[in-house]
């Protein structure tokens, strides 16, 4: 009588070629890692004027936006939200690339939508954020960081229309819908509509720094936002 033998259980191997991130997740998240602090600009005209390109980070208040840049950045403390309202609020710029060859910056601008602030420091931000994101040369990309579960706000919108013109020419946009494992699946998916329909040009993620969902796919997304001739 014959006997055959039983199929082969997965080895470890198989179990650890499928856990091994991809290749372009490596690179991606590595950059991200190389962020460092450079400078930080209260007025418009302190920004130094740089040749790389930059990607803004936006996004009203308690929206997750810091969470995003450490999550992103696997730092801890690179960003981190200015809980006192009113208080002055600047432009933070980080610097990314290889070997100390800065080849991209991250701009972290200030969370607006503080009930608390004066209507004139409101008005003034509103102008300060309007006069970057329409004139700063080297922006190339836009991420809005909004939570699902409030929706877009007056001051989103208000921002949506002064990037839509840059967009339409062909400045990278991104919705991230944040705190993601808040919501159950059918409320994310129907969030991950709503917000396609309203994000005008831009692509739309689910993303959690809680559950690391979205994590890899944004960075590979800001990786070749910054690097768009690399294959
Ligand atoms: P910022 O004001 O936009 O910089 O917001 P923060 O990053 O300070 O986050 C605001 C609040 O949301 C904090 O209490 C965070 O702990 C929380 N938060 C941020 N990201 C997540 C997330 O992915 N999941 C959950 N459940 N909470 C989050």
């Amino acid at each position: 009588m014959t006997h055959t033998p039983p199929r082969a259980a997965p080895g470890p191997a198989h179990a650890v070629a499928k856990l091994a991130p991809a290749p372009e997740t490596v690179i991606a998240m590595g950059w991200m890692h190389t962020a460092k602090f450079l400078t930080t600009a209260p007025q418009l005209h302190f920004l130094p004027e740089l040749q790389v390109p930059e990607i803004a980070f936006v996004g009203r208040s308690n929206a997750g936006k810091s969470t995003c840049i450490n999550t992103l950045t696997q730092q801890k403390r690179l960003a981190f939200a200015s809980k006192t309202p009113g208080r002055t609020q600047s432009i933070n710029l980080f610097s990314l690339g290889k070997q100390g060859v800065t080849d991209a910056v991250l701009a972290d601008l200030p969370g607006y939508g503080y009930a608390a602030v004066p209507k004139s420091d409101k008005l003034r931000w509103q102008q300060v954020m309007a006069n970057y994101l329409v004139t700063r040369e080297n922006l190339t990309g836009i991420v809005l960081m909004c939570d699902p579960r409030h929706g877009l706000t007056e001051l989103d919108e208000i921002l949506l229309d002064v990037i839509r013109p840059r967009v339409v020419e062909g400045l990278k946009f991104l919705v991230l819908l944040t705190k993601a494992d808040k919501l159950n699946k059918t409320d994310a998916a129907k969030a991950l509509s709503i917000m396609q329909l309203q994000a005008g040009g831009g692509s739309v993620k689910l993303f959690s720094a809680l559950k690391k969902q979205g994590v890899d796919e944004v960075a590979q997304l800001l990786w070749q936002w910054a690097h768009p001739t690399a294959g």
